[in-house]
């Protein structure tokens, strides 16, 4: 039977049988007890299922990971330690020294530096590009070792809108996958892999926790890509591990195959699991994240339409809005909203604009966006203080871009509180 999302966010992943717990059970242990020797070495050639050190798999993590696949429509899923593991895992679990992807150039501070600095020292390139680009440009990134192309649905902090259709297409036709940053929309209101996208990560910090108590990040694999049709491409899953006894993971794990591959080497190898206590918070999340984000987006419009006819507002930027150049493709992915971040810019010197910051009084200056409390950043200040102006225009981050992240309190209050802070300057 398939539920309508709503019905996902609180049901799926976890249905207890006859007197067992009515909530997802903590599995709060590092190891499992097997009776004999070979049921033990069975787990550790990938012959039999089951769990045998919380560093490889948990039980609750699992439940936790199998609703948000189920959320996404996907095949297979894992939560990491945080979105950071999320993104890294997911390229380096295709990726090797000397391999090349391409990605969006407007994306997260932290993975532009993950992906332009420190995959780089591990010999991966990554080219950034311009997400806006005709198809026909955009192709002409390729290189014979591309392994992947990567995009955000909606751009942290700019609120950009990905063309999933010429981004599938493009990653499509070079033979690579398409791997997308489902954080700002999440599932409610975006799901990539019907749009062609074959990798989805997350950030869970974000919206899906929703209340700011912890760090998380899950990859969900469609299950779609071919590995076995560009074998040449991706050795670590078409030719047989040594470190598992020679398993070819695309022949025998099939729709499980990128997953499996992760969770056996990379998280058995650099170890950035999430604690069960943490995935039990995500799940509290993730229940109640369907009404939720109705309300962040319901908030960032009456926002965005208040700043938009204030005349201290030099700009606006939500894809909600009806004038805004991206709405048509906001509509086409996201007929039900986008998400409860905006930007904005003011009219005024630096020194006016700290002087709005600081006199907000419900609004706090957080590194942090997408939960209950209505939270604000200027990243060329904060976030995106390490990169440079050059690096900053191509990130399409403007200096004066303020970031608005609209909680779950009520709209006219958020306003009358930038209204005043708006008098002071
Ligand atoms: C926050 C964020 C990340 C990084 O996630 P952490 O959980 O902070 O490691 C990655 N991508 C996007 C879009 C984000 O907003």
């Amino acid at each position: 039977m398939s539920y309508n999302i709503e019905t996902k966010c609180v049901q799926s992943g976890y249905s207890p049988k006859n007197g067992e717990p009515r909530q997802m059970p903590i599995i709060q242990s590092t190891t499992f007890k097997y009776s004999t020797s070979d049921e033990m070495g069975r787990l550790f050639d990938l012959e039999a299922e089951g769990y045998f050190y919380t560093r490889l798999q948990n039980p609750t993590n699992d439940m936790v990971a199998a609703k948000i696949c189920d959320m996404e429509g996907g095949a297979a899923a894992m939560l990491t330690s945080s979105g950071q593991a999320a993104n890294f895992f997911a390229v380096f679990n295709i990726c090797e020294a000397g391999d090349h992807f391409i990605s969006a150039s407007s994306i997260y501070g932290g993975t532009y530096n993950l992906f332009g600095v420190t995959m780089k020292k591990m010999g991966i390139e990554c080219t950034f590009v311009d997400q806006t680009l005709p198809y026909e440009e955009l192709a002409k990134y390729f290189r014979p070792n591309t392994k992947c192309v990567f995009g955000e649905t909606l751009t942290n902090p700019t609120v950009n809108v990905l063309d999933f259709e010429k981004f599938a297409r493009l990653a499509h036709d070079h033979g690579v996958p398409l791997i997308v940053d489902n954080t700002f929309a999440t599932p409610i209101n975006c799901r990539p892999i019907e749009h062609g996208a074959d990798i989805v990560v997350h950030s869970t910090t974000k919206y899906m926790d929703g209340h700011g108590t912890h760090i998380g990040g899950c990859i969900v694999d469609s299950g779609n890509f071919d590995w076995m049709a560009h074998a040449d491409k991706y050795p670590g899953l078409c030719t047989p591990d040594d470190s598992y006894h020679g398993i070819t993971y695309a022949e025998k794990f099939g729709k499980g195959a990128y997953i499996t591959k992760a969770t056996a080497q990379l998280m058995r190898d650099l170890g950035c699991v999430q604690s069960p206590q943490n995935a039990f918070y995500l799940n509290l999340g993730l229940e109640s994240l369907a009404c939720r984000v109705r309300q962040h987006c319901s908030n960032a419009m009456k926002v965005a339409g208040y700043l938009k006819n204030n005349d201290r507002v030099a700009w606006v930027k939500y894809p909600g809005l009806e004038d805004d150049p991206e709405h048509a493709m906001a509509e086409k992915y996201m007929p039900n909203g986008t998400c409860g971040v905006l930007c904005f810019g003011l009219k005024g010197t630096r020194e006016e604009c700290n002087r709005f910051m600081d006199g907000l009084k419900l609004a706090t200056i957080e590194t942090h966006v997408a939960d209950s409390h209505t939270c604000l950043l200027h990243p060329a200040s904060h976030t995106h203080r390490q990169m440079s102006d050059e690096q900053l225009k191509e990130a399409g981050v403007a200096p004066d871009l303020i970031r608005f992240s609209c909680g779950l309190e009520n709209a006219d209050d958020i306003i009358a509180d930038i209204g005043q802070a708006l008098a002071l300057i």
